[in-house]
């Protein structure tokens, strides 16, 4: 039996706002018992000094793109994450099964989506900008099925990556999530800069299908200027009795891989996107804004090469994590180290650090349910997300006045650097990093759905 006795710290409670001065005891990779302060440790438990330190549950990413990619696990950890989603944008395996089998020992937990562009692959839909005739749709209904029977933890759509992917396939795959009460997530279509038509689609899926949809790195998406008008949409469905939540990052500048349909002339054309907007953020031109012959060239020969778009505005990223309902979220994907995108590394210090300490938007109690036990909701972790008795110990233990982000983009310091104040992070009962470092403890499972119970109903804060 393994104990772990975490001592000195101060506790913050997701579920009741509320924090107290006490020990907690870890046994066997759930929380056993919270003690009063002072409380002696048991005797053969080991011991976690938390003096000055807060002690909250692990951190839930609700979008990231780990997908089993183990260095960028690692520098989740280190963020504090100890649950991710991957699976999403429509891009995932499509055998989750086999996929779940392989990540029993991993740094964080994953549970994985289904991906739609996945599934339109696997039928042989190899255009991004044709729709899928009725007998395609009926086998990607086949192969979704059976993925959710596997355990994916719901649907991911990636219309953005997909133009042509017509509503009805859409639709056909909603319904199938939600006959297994799993969510859908979307990123949403991109018409153009100031779209909010592919919001108004988004909501209308979720509305006829009657699923709970989840609306991708919103401020990627709409960030750019009418973040108060799509805030306004989501409420308004929200109001009509519409499931559909969000998640946003900490970033206004995002990335995808350059040779995407995102960075088709027509498609950076209507988003506004110049030439000047990029930044290349891995491969042998990292750092580099490309001009007319290099975007070719790259498109060309390195369609797989990632790049940072900064089109979006600061000040809508704060907005849209103002909103009670968004998750937080880091979109993060798998990179050599010293490429990508910072939000690989500096994504939750970043939202603590700008939303709790600098701005003074949330309290700590409020920023911790926003990345934990909300996600958690959303999901069906049942397990997670809390601070209580017989709950998960996945935990993280920091110093709030020490915590922040140090990541940044390349060509401007490290996207991989790990943040400060991180005192220890422990998944499933182990510690899993402390000091900022890896213990190499590998304790992270594959979550399967249907393992962790039914999604539920989300008030808000
Ligand atoms: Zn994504």
């Amino acid at each position: 039996m393994s104990r772990l006795f975490i001592s000195g710290g101060t506790l913050i409670d997701p579920e009741r706002l509320s924090r107290q001065r006490a020990g907690l005891l870890v046994e066997d990779g759930v929380i056993r018992a919270i003690l009063p302060e002072g409380s002696q440790a048991p005797r053969d438990a080991a011991v976690l000094d938390a003096t000055d330190c807060y002690v909250a549950p692990g951190f839930i990413d609700p979008h990231g793109h780990i997908d089993g990619h183990t260095y960028t696990g690692q520098l989740s950890l280190l963020q504090g994450i100890t649950t991710t989603v991957g699976g999403n944008c429509g891009f995932s395996p499509l055998c989750i099964g086999e996929f779940l089998k392989g990540q029993e020992r991993f740094p964080i937990h994953q549970a994985e989506m289904v991906g739609m562009c996945a599934l339109r692959e696997a039928v042989g839909v190899m255009d991004p900008f044709v729709a899928a005739k009725s007998d395609q749709i009926h086998e990607m209904e086949l192969l979704c099925s059976r993925a959710l029977c596997e355990g994916a933890a719901g649907v991911s759509l990636g219309p953005s990556y997909t133009p042509g992917a017509s509503l009805e396939e859409m639709e056909a795959l909603c319904r199938l999530a939600k006959s297994f009460c799993r969510p859908v997530s979307i990123d949403t279509r991109m018409y153009s800069m100031t779209d909010l038509h592919s919001l108004a689609e988004a909501i209308e899926l979720a509305e006829v299908t009657d699923c709970r949809m989840i609306i991708s790195h919103f401020a990627y998406q709409y960030g750019v200027g009418v973040e108060y008008d799509a805030l306004e949409m989501v409420e308004l469905a929200r109001m009509r009795g519409v499931d559909v939540h969000l998640d946003s990052g900490m970033y206004k500048d995002w990335s995808s891989a350059i040779g995407s349909a995102l960075f088709e002339p027509v498609t950076m054309r209507d988003n506004g996107i110049e030439l000047h907007h990029l930044r290349m953020a891995t491969g042998e031109h990292i750092g580099q804004v490309p001009d007319r012959a290099l975007y070719e060239h790259l498109r060309q020969a390195h369609p797989e090469d990632a790049v940072v778009v900064n089109t979006g505005d600061e000040e809508a990223v704060y907005t849209i994590q103002r909103y009670p309902l968004t998750m937080v979220s880091t979109d993060t994907g798998s990179y050599a180290p010293g490429e990508g995108h910072p939000q690989i590394a500096g994504s939750f210090p970043r939202y603590f650090r700008r939303m709790v300490t600098e701005r003074g938007e949330l309290t700590w109690e409020e920023a911790i349910y926003h990345t934990t036990l909300l996600p958690a909701r959303v999901f069906g972790f049942e397990k997670k997300g809390r601070l209580r008795e017989n709950m998960d110990a996945d935990l993280v233990v920091f110093d709030p006045k020490a915590l922040r982000d140090r990541a940044d983009f390349p060509g401007l310091g490290q996207p991989n650097a790990a943040p400060e104040g991180m005192r220890a992070v422990i998944v499933g009962g182990e510690i899993a990093a402390r000091d900022g470092v890896p213990t190499g403890a590998m304790a992270g499972r594959a979550l399967a759905a249907g393992s962790f119970g039914p999604v539920h109903g989300v008030r808000r804060r």
